[in-house]
């Protein structure tokens, strides 16, 4: 009997995990695989990077909870489609299943993908699972897509409530019973692994020791977050990130626990279909501004004063606060990566880009649609943004967000003695600054 394939990316978990599920589902045999992928990490300039000793841990675990079933995790390096060249001759599948990626990257590598198959007569088959709605799922009544929040966020929950919510089996929040598959022998089981896995050391990377979050988190953190979420000195985050970028954990199940326990935690669930939607439907937003007039503005792109960012070291203590817990840790505080955010492109007038770039190097949950939302939010160039003459007071924002100074403290050892930096630059001729380098930009961008 011919296989099927299932190609695991971002859902690295064998529960409720939607085209594992559909695979398994088949009464074929099913051969699971992953490829290193040498164009995204041959881009990895940090050769520790966290990110991928967690991927390596969790595929490694992955393969063991498959062979304790009878199957096994093949895992390939090199590049996707010479890659799959090898892995459709040699395994002869029926068909390949995966989940919907829906970065640019992926989606071209996909349709490559799909199209080897399709010469050899495979079938290429993909599912949601990544976000609750996607793509087209929430438009306006004309079918074009939201770019205000609000509106499309109010669209999503009525087609939670109209498809069925938590309640119904079919609904969007609904279980799938993969690893229950898995149990009843669904693996393909008759072959033997055939290659050794590559070492971290083989791809050019070593082992990193960054501490990477638990994917459970307290109910009482959830409970709690609409009132501690904002407070970067308390623990009042789920910290779950880097869990929903790999797949680790499964979105319909955090949804589903969000709907019980707080909802402003769904909210912020919501807002990642949201930003998954725009890079979808707008992908130039991955290297421009979804309003095309800010792409005039005269950036300073000081080297200096981005080092000064980059490094914690520009003498505003709740920027550098942010700076350095993100390089120690590879986390930052959402409220503290506004404010950093706003500081860089208002204050220091440096191009989001440069920003969104070290943050995507640094941050353990890094993710394109979300890491791009945030930034053009921050510069005011993206969908929903805030109007550009308002400028975050760094010093207002501790007032309100860290008024003890406990999360400074906590970063910055040498808080309030004279080894600590300066002001880079003073927040009210910075004000002006910005407020006169943005309008003439939009004037001229606007024709
Ligand atoms: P929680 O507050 O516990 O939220 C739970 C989950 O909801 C998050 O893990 C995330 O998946 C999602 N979420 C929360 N807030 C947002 C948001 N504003 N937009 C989209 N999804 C959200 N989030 C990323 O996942 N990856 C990024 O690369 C990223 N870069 C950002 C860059 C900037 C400049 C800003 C302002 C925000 C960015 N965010 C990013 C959004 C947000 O800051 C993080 O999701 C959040 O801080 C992660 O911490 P947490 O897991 O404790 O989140």
């Amino acid at each position: 009997m011919r296989m099927n394939l299932f190609w695991f990316r971002r859902d690295l978990r064998t529960e409720d995990n939607s085209g594992l599920f559909h695979a398994l589902n088949q009464n074929k045999p099913v051969q699971c695989v992953f490829l290193f992928d040498t164009e995204i990490l041959s881009a990895l300039e940090n050769k520790t990077d966290a990110r991928v000793t967690f991927l390596y841990d969790t595929l490694r675990a992955l393969d063991k909870e498959l062979q304790a079933w009878g199957g096994f995790l093949d895992v390939r390096y090199g590049s996707p489609v010479t890659v799959w060249q090898q892995l459709l001759d040699e395994y002869q599948p029926e068909a390949v299943y995966s989940n919907r990626d829906y970065e640019p990257y992926a989606r071209k590598r996909d349709a490559s993908v799909g199209q080897l198959c399709q010469e050899k007569g495979i079938e290429f088959i993909q599912y949601k699972d990544h976000v609750i709605f996607e793509t087209t799922d929430v438009v306006k009544s004309d079918g074009s897509p939201y770019t205000v929040f609000t509106p499309y966020k109010r669209r999503w929950l009525e087609k939670l409530q109209v498809e069925g919510g938590m309640s119904d089996v079919q609904g969007p929040l609904r279980a799938f019973p993969s690893q229950g598959k898995i149990k009843e022998g669904a693996l393909n089981q008759h072959q033997q692994r055939s290659l050794e896995w590559p070492s971290l050391n083989d791809m050019g990377f070593n082992r990193s020791n960054m501490s990477i979050p638990p994917k459970e988190v307290s109910q009482a953190i959830i409970a709690m977050y609409d009132k501690n979420r904002n407070f970067p000195s308390v623990d009042g985050t789920s910290k779950l990130g880097i869990h929903f970028r790999f797949g680790t954990i499964s979105i319909r199940d955090k949804a589903r626990k969000a709907m019980l326990l707080n909802e402003t935690f769904l909210s912020e669930l919501v807002w990642r279909d949201f930003y998954s939607m725009i890079l979808w439907h707008f992908p130039h937003v991955a290297s421009r501004s979804f309003r095309p007039e800010y792409d005039e503005i005269a950036w300073r792109n000081n080297e200096m004063e981005f080092t000064a960012w980059c490094q914690g070291m520009t003498g505003y203590p709740i920027v550098d606060a942010g700076m350095r817990e993100l390089l120690a840790t590879g986390y930052m505080h959402n409220r503290v990566r506004m404010i950093v955010a706003s500081f860089l492109t208002k204050h220091l007038l440096i191009d989001w880009r440069w920003g969104e770039a070290w943050f995507a190097a640094h941050l353990l949950d890094f993710d394109l649609s979300s890491n791009n939302g945030g930034w053009q939010w921050a510069a005011g160039c993206g969908t929903d943004a805030a109007p550009y003459f308002r400028v975050f007071s760094p010093d207002a924002q501790t007032e309100k967000f860290d008024k003890d100074n406990k999360y400074i403290r906590k970063w910055i050892p040498e808080f309030g003695i004279s080894s600590y930096p300066r002001p880079i630059v003073d927040h009210k001729m910075a004000r002006e600054r910005c407020l006169l380098v943005f309008k003439e930009g939009l004037e001229k961008g606007r024709g």
